[in-house]
């Protein structure tokens, strides 16, 4: 009726924007706070004295870290068969004969001017998983590699990929893929991006482009150095390695023997074995930690991405992680973060109700 007054033409049902359900509160001598579940987040951990994502330390604590890369493409046009290549052909090899496992994302090592660096690859399925983390607030890659069969040219999902890179600000390269097919065009391919904004440098643009074909293992070496390239040329990639780690889940399960398992990438200070941790509403603490190999590693800086078992639930895709003082905190975090879901989908479930009654009344 208020809103009515107002001349805000809603039904019982209809969402209204903020500043909406501000006025009516005002109108109703309500002081209405509208308030994000990031901000609400914020508060809570706040009340634990912790702050996330911010609060790097001091510059001289800043080191440099690995770009996090995530390849983007319309479907068959080679992102699998490319991660596949890149991992086969660049993971380090081990002792165990250099048998990788998928945990959803790995390292790579390479060489740029003769020094040797990392690159962080995230293997999920492509831009769903960056548009599952980006609706959650966070920001897990650094450049993103789209992937354009020479063969079949431009097609829709490459144009979202495209978007969603230049949307979430994130530099891109272009692998233009399966070079080896008769009739391949990888000249059309850059002349088609230059409508989306993507000239390649040979054209005066600042985008590299490079030709590859992931099933022959072709230019991939050039590919990993365009990577690095434009971290360099774009980026300042550096974390503070000293402090109590936080990051992304970028997936996680539950196995059957190991219990919840979940690939978190770090992406400030340093995770290692025996820390007590957070991710969404799942808490726990670090029992083992295995790298791309299955092998165990106690500790993992900045960019690294690893599994982690000791989580007593599976945390979602895309949560935050943060490490804090002790078991009881990580705790109470996740319990509190529960009961606000809890309470958002009851209190959703009974404005339904109400404004049901309301219009039968
Ligand atoms: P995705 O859907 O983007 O992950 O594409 P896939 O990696 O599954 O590749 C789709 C098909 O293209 C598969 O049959 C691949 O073997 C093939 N393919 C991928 N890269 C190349 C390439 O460089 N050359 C050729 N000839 N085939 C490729
Ligand atoms: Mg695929």
């Amino acid at each position: 009726q208020v809103l009515f007054h107002l001349g805000e033409m809603v039904t019982a049902t209809a969402s209204v924007a903020d500043e909406v359900l501000e006025l009516l509160g005002s109108e109703m001598n309500y002081n209405v706070q509208v308030v994000s579940p990031e901000e609400e987040d914020r508060e809570l951990l706040d009340s634990f004295d912790i702050s996330f994502g911010e609060d790097l330390g001091d510059e001289e604590d800043l080191e440099v870290r690995p770009p996090v890369v995530t390849i983007m493409g319309h479907v068959d046009h080679g992102k699998t068969r490319l991660l596949d290549t890149i991992r086969k052909t660049n993971v380090r090899e081990t002792e165990a004969g250099g048998i990788t496992q998928a945990i959803g994302a790995y390292q790579v090592e390479t060489e740029l001017d003769g020094e040797k660096r990392l690159i962080t690859f995230i293997d999920t399925p492509g831009h769903e998983a960056f548009t599952a983390m980006r609706a959650r607030g966070a920001k897990a890659t650094d450049i993103a590699v789209i992937v354009v069969a020479a063969d079949d040219g431009v097609m829709p999902q490459t144009v979202e990929a495209i978007n969603h890179a230049q949307a979430a600000d994130v530099p891109i390269v272009v692998a233009v893929n399966k070079i080896d097919v008769e009739g391949a065009n990888p000249a059309k391919v850059r002349q088609q991006l230059t409508e989306y904004g993507l000239v390649a440098e040979e054209y005066g643009g600042d985008t590299m482009f490079v030709d590859i074909s992931a099933k022959q293992g072709t230019n991939i070496d050039q590919l990993l150095e365009a990577i690095l390239l434009t971290a360099d040329a774009t980026l300042d990639l550096r974390a503070n390695p000293n402090m109590p780690a936080q990051g992304i889940a970028i997936e996680a399960h539950l196995d059957r023997g190991r219990g919840p398992v979940a690939t978190v990438l770090v992406q400030r200070g340093t995770l290692r074995v025996g820390d007590s941790i957070v991710a969404g509403d799942a808490a726990g603490r670090v029992r083992r930690m295995l790298d791309e190999h299955g092998d165990d590693v106690t500790e993992a800086l900045p960019s690294r991405p690893v599994q982690v078992i000791g989580f007593t639930s599976v945390p979602g895709a895309g949560d935050t992680f943060l490490v804090v003082d002790e078991d009881r905190v990580a705790r109470q975090i996740a319990d509190r973060r529960r009961a606000r879901e809890r309470n958002a989908e009851l209190a959703q479930r009974r404005k339904r109700v109400s404004l049901e009654d309301l219009d039968a009344a």
